[in-house]
């Protein structure tokens, strides 16, 4: 199976770039931001649970997210794996997804960074709050996003690249380009 991360901060197009590197693989796209807004709209214990945290920005407390993966896992029987949008967020995370993922035999393939600086970012996040009005796309919750992220999900950038795992392209540039440039290195790792 290829077990691959799309990882980046908040606004680099991870969702955009998920949907189109699982339908060419034929993985399966879990998007743990798009879970809890689903749970959110159908106001289920979970939803109610979380949402207060996420229109803030805050990150939603590591112990919930393991179960939901693997939940969101045991849907998909007949992929040839998985891209992971937005998880995982913290080391805790990543560890807790190592152990899931030994349990089964399996391993993180891939950690693909798309790079995007600051400026370009809070300038994404503003438009596609005019566009959608994700209540959590304000440009005080964008900021705390953003250092929520530099705090405690960069550093896995790390973790990572101690276990040559991890590889980047520019997340600036056309949604085809930027799209190349991710087939490119997954088709030296898959
Ligand atoms: P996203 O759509 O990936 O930007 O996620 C939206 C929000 O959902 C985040 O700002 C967090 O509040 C929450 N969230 C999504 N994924 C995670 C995760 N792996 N760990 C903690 N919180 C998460």
């Amino acid at each position: 199976m290829f077990n691959f991360i799309l990882f980046g901060p908040p606004g680099s197009g991870k969702g955009t770039q998920s949907v189109k590197i699982a339908e060419k693989y034929n993985l399966a796209h879990i998007s743990t931001g798009d879970i809890f807004r689903k749970n959110i709209r159908e106001k289920t214990e979970l939803g109610i649970k979380v949402q207060s945290i996420i229109e803030k920005g805050e990150l939603v407390p590591d112990e919930l997210l393991i179960e939901i993966l693997e939940n969101a896992m045991d849907q998909y029987k007949e992929k040839k794996g998985f891209v992971f949008d937005g998880f995982p967020r913290t080391k805790q995370q990543a560890e807790d997804m190592d152990v899931m993922l030994e349990k089964r035999n399996e391993s993180v393939s891939l950690v693909l960074a798309l790079e995007v600086n600051d400026d370009v970012i809070i300038a994404r996040l503003l438009k596609r709050a005019e566009l959608e009005g994700r209540k959590d796309d304000t440009k005080d919750v964008i900021e705390n996003r953003i250092n929520v992220y530099n705090n405690q999900t960069q550093p896995l950038i790390d973790f990572y690249k101690d276990k040559n795992k991890f590889a980047s392209v520019n997340g600036i540039g056309s949604i085809d380009e930027i799209f190349n440039n991710i087939c490119t290195v997954i088709e030296q790792n898959i």
